[in-house]
């Protein structure tokens, strides 16, 4: 398959010459290449991934990768030549200083340090910019955190898990004009959505009072009260609550809280919904449909137990914290990827109850359901992990053979006890959608529970994984 590729900004034919001489072909998104942190001297082996601006892959001589958690971009080739995305890029080597601009909106950042300023304000980076060397090529280059610097600068910015892509675009609505503040969401804990509201098509309208920097307002899917929150720093409950600063088009719930010196505006709907929001320089808009509408892919994960029931205990290990540290990684992984939102069923320590847990997934929709547990038996020398299925074998196939991989069993040894049929179980019974229930291993075995609780972050890797690839 041939790829299209824009090339940002005209060559100079110097360039394009030494270009042509010097440096090898661009690397495909996915492979490996070698990079040096200048900084520390470490080297590393990175896989190569892409930025795109409207799903066309931005052409750089420097490719991204992914520091941490972090995609890192060439500040210069994705943000500074890339004339469409209206950004400008300077870099003083003497202060270590990045600058990026576009509209009104500048940014300035530090080499090797994450904190950072929008328009003056400080922020702070989820990874320090880097001077980065591609060894193969024997340069440098700046590299920035994309998600948040597009984000900054009033772009649509979404990671794509398949296409191994950072996806830069402009705001729908927003003009060319760069004295009008292009419209931003507020920091999203959302994924990305198939319908975003926009000044023609919304759910609810806020307007904002004036002089509101669209970095005080942040929002919380607090789907487990049914709710969206709209948090906003600083005492608005004045403002916030006059109903004259809001058009209301489709049903909900709306109040105003304060508390911690921020004001909530809690939206509340009949069900769990999807939401998509997005602010201009006078209002937010907020558009709810139903999960699967909004999302791609929609999951619900379960952690078993939890609150008052502790699940199997042993050894000073009890079931409900393991089953929640395990799905607490796999939120890890899925928070890195924007074609899935996931319901967890709880990320605390509370007791939702059975029916509550597929009930919230017969709500969303969902497209798959997972239990995550741990075992336990009385004969104490019992040991390895299973999944329980009753309708979706392939599925619970799937899950197991991840489940072993994450414990670090083969599938051959005696640690696979393989899928087991039970129709006597709520999350197996209750959830309309593909369904499946693991039993990583055995809290009753002492070896097997100190292995499970060391390797919580690794089972979830490989949960996440094998909900991914049941698609
Ligand atoms: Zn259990």
């Amino acid at each position: 398959m041939i790829k299209k590729r824009i090339f940002c900004l005209g060559l100079s034919l110097a360039l394009l010459f030494s270009s042509i001489i010097t440096t090898p072909a661009a690397i495909k998104a996915g492979s490996y290449f070698k990079i040096q942190y200048t900084h520390n001297k470490k080297t590393y082996s990175k896989k190569a991934i892409d930025a795109r601006y409207n799903n066309k892959i931005i052409k750089t001589n420097m490719p991204g990768f992914i520091d941490g958690s972090t995609s890192l971009y060439s500040a210069y080739w994705v943000f500074g030549r890339c004339s469409s995305l209206g950004t400008k890029y300077s870099y003083s080597g003497k202060k270590n200083r990045v600058t990026l601009k576009r509209g009104s909106n500048t940014i300035v950042m530090t080499l090797n340090s994450k904190t950072a300023t929008l328009n003056g304000k400080k922020f702070t980076l989820p990874a320090a910019p880097r001077k980065i060397r591609y060894v193969a090529k024997k340069k440098n280059y700046i590299m920035v955190p994309g998600d948040i610097v597009a984000k900054k600068l009033g772009l649509n910015y979404s990671w794509n898990n398949r296409l191994l892509s950072g996806l830069i675009s402009k705001k729908s609505g927003s003009s060319n004009n760069s004295s009008q503040t292009p419209a931003t969401p507020p920091a999203s804990t959302g994924s990305y959505t198939k319908i975003t509201a926009s000044e023609s098509n919304y759910s609810i309208r806020i307007k904002k009072p004036s002089g509101l920097n669209a970095s005080s307002i942040t929002s919380n899917d607090d789907y487990w009260n049914k709710r969206m929150q709209i948090i906003i720093n600083g005492d608005y409950r004045s403002h916030f609550s006059s109903a004259a600063n809001r058009t209301i088009r489709e049903s909900l719930t709306y109040s105003v809280s304060y508390s911690g010196g921020k004001t909530y505006i809690n939206l509340k709907t009949s069900s769990i919904k999807g939401f998509s929001i997005v602010q201009t320089s006078s209002y937010i808009y907020v558009k709810y449909a139903a999960p699967k509408s909004m999302f791609h892919r929609v999951i619900v994960v379960d952690a078993g137990h939890g609150g008052k029931d502790s699940g199997a205990t042993g050894f000073g290990y009890a079931e409900k914290n393991m089953t929640l540290s395990i799905v607490q990684s796999m939120k890890a992984s899925f928070d890195k990827n924007n074609t899935y939102k996931v319901y967890y069923t709880r990320l605390s320590d509370w007791y939702p109850s059975l029916s509550y847990r597929y009930k919230m997934a017969n709500e969303v929709n969902a497209d798959r359901f997972l239990s995550v547990h741990i075992n336990s038996a009385d004969n104490k020398s019992a040991k390895g992990t299973e999944t329980l299925y009753k309708t979706y074998k392939t599925y619970a196939q799937t899950i197991q053979n991840s489940a072993l991989t994450g414990m670090g069993y083969t599938s051959s040894s005696s640690y696979n006890r393989k899928l087991k049929y039970r129709d006597d179980l709520a999350v197996l019974n209750g959830p309309k959608m593909t369904t499946a229930l693991v039993e990583m291993g055995f809290i009753s075995n002492q070896t097997e529970a100190s292995r499970i609780n060391s390797r919580t972050t690794t089972i979830g890797a490989n949960l996440y994984q094998a909900i991914c690839n049941s698609f």
